[in-house]
């Protein structure tokens, strides 16, 4: 079969551009490139064949088809020749059954997609693969590629730093200072690759990223790279695979850059196409509160938005005001009778340490999300029946400042909700026993 992919102008002039063409936005018109695939050559596989397909190669060992970007390799991006793919053996991450959370809610489907059990620990090894891959497949056909580079609020620079130094690529990465974990910063730094720590915010990295992406020989790897979306929309193939084909009711995804909740409604259209599912859900996508210019917009009915500069969140990842895919992620929402809410500083640490306390580990974007269920459900726009899959975004174990700060009050200080505190005690058996007794009858 010859499986094709290309470049089109998502603006509706209708330029087209190979996907090995160093170029990020349209030349006629500006605007963003979109990945389009060769559906026709696509459809000539039954949806039984394609499931059939899927499933012989998830999680199996035949290199790279046993990733979950490459097992679907043919509709994420046909055009890299299998050697020059660069792959950790992304997705294939557990769904969580959140039972215990969820019997607190009322639900008895609740479903956490831990994306953040992957190589770099987030989601954003599912994009970065197809990205690299591609820069290898680029570099090898011609293309002059002196390195890649990104501007990040600190997950997809941990990714790209890991892809390319496995692939022998120079990575430069851009960090708004001290606005990203220990964890993160130390990452990038580990894989070798050269880490600029700029004394403004994300959206003040990305502008200057963008220019240096003026010159052809540094390739851009942010998410306005339609490439990675292409990677990134395996999760919704994966959810709907994990569930015999059966799609849930809601997917509740925090939002930044909302590269990815765009990446979400395209997988499951791709799927809806070509009949391996036949209903889609409905998406809701979440923001915190200090940085909310989605939701901002969708108060207005998505008729107007306005970019803000985005004010200090724990929930680092999604601090962003001018958030590139916009666009894409207004008519992903439209298209899938999506919602957007938002969630304070305290819902969001609140909900992540409840339910870490039924077996999670969140980090503080997946609390964002956890706050939106909760408040969904309050509504009852989440009924007691519904499949709902929380899209946990990165591991925990990024940011365990975020945790020792809930955990940890000084004197004085209000005590969070869902505090668990240590308590220090003399290494004396009787005290010890009483200790825990108090906590048991407590
Ligand atoms: C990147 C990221 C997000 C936001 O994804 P966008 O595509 O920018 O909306 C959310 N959570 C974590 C942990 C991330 O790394
Ligand atoms: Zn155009």
């Amino acid at each position: 079969m010859n499986y094709d992919a290309w470049f089109q102008c998502s603006e509706g002039c209708g330029e087209t551009y190979p996907l090995t063409e160093i170029i990020y936005r349209c030349r006629n018109c500006d605007g963003l490139l979109e990945v389009q695939h060769d559906m026709d050559v696509l459809k000539q596989r039954s949806a039984a064949d394609w499931k059939t397909l899927f499933e012989h190669r998830y999680m199996h060992t035949q290199y790279p088809y046993g990733s979950g970007v490459w097992g679907k390799k043919e509709l994420v991006c046909p055009n890299i020749d299998d050697n020059k793919i660069i792959s950790m053996y992304e997705g294939g991450t557990n769904l969580f059954w959140a039972e215990r959370f969820g019997e607190q809610l009322g639900l008895h489907d609740l479903w956490i997609k831990q994306c953040g059990n992957s190589h770099t620990g987030s989601f954003k090894d599912l994009g970065m693969t197809v990205l690299v891959s591609m820069v290898r497949q680029i570099i090898a056909e011609s293309g002059n590629i002196r390195a890649v580079m990104c501007a990040s609020t600190g997950d997809t620079s941990a990714s790209l730093a890991a892809y390319a130094s496995a692939a022998g690529i120079p990575a430069i990465i851009l960090l708004p200072k001290a606005k990203v974990t220990r964890e993160q910063l130390i990452q990038p730094i580990a894989n070798g690759a050269l880490t600029l720590s700029l004394e403004t915010d994300f959206d003040g990295c990305m502008e200057i990223v963008q220019k240096l992406a003026d010159r052809k020989d540094f390739y851009l790897a942010n998410s306005i790279n339609s490439l990675r979306i292409e990677g990134q929309k395996t999760i919704s193939m994966e959810i709907v695979q994990q569930f015999d084909w059966e799609v849930p009711d809601w997917i509740i995804i925090p939002g930044g850059n909302l590269g990815n909740v765009s990446a979400l409604g395209l997988g499951f259209l791709m799927m809806h196409e070509l009949g391996i599912i036949d209903k889609l859900p409905r998406i809701a996508c979440a923001q915190a509160e200090r940085a909310n210019p989605l939701y901002r917009s969708y108060q207005t009915g998505f008729t107007e938005f306005s970019a803000i500069t985005a004010q200090a969140t724990q929930a680092t990842a999604i601090q962003i005001g001018n958030p590139v895919s916009v666009h894409r992620a207004i008519r992903t929402l439209k298209r899938f009778d999506g919602i957007v809410d938002q969630a304070t500083e305290v819902e969001l640490s609140d909900a992540a340490a409840r339910a870490d306390r039924t077996g999670l580990f969140n980090c503080p974007h997946t609390g964002v999300a956890l706050a939106v269920l909760i408040k969904m459900v309050e509504r009852k726009q989440i009924q007691p029946d519904d499949r709902v899959i929380v899209i946990s975004t990165a591991t925990g174990l990024k940011f365990p400042d975020f945790k020792v700060a809930y955990h940890n009050v000084a004197p004085g200080e209000p005590a969070p909700r869902y505090l668990n505190a240590p308590i220090e005690l003399e290494a004396d058996y009787e005290g010890v026993l009483k200790q825990i007794g108090t906590h048991l009858d407590a």
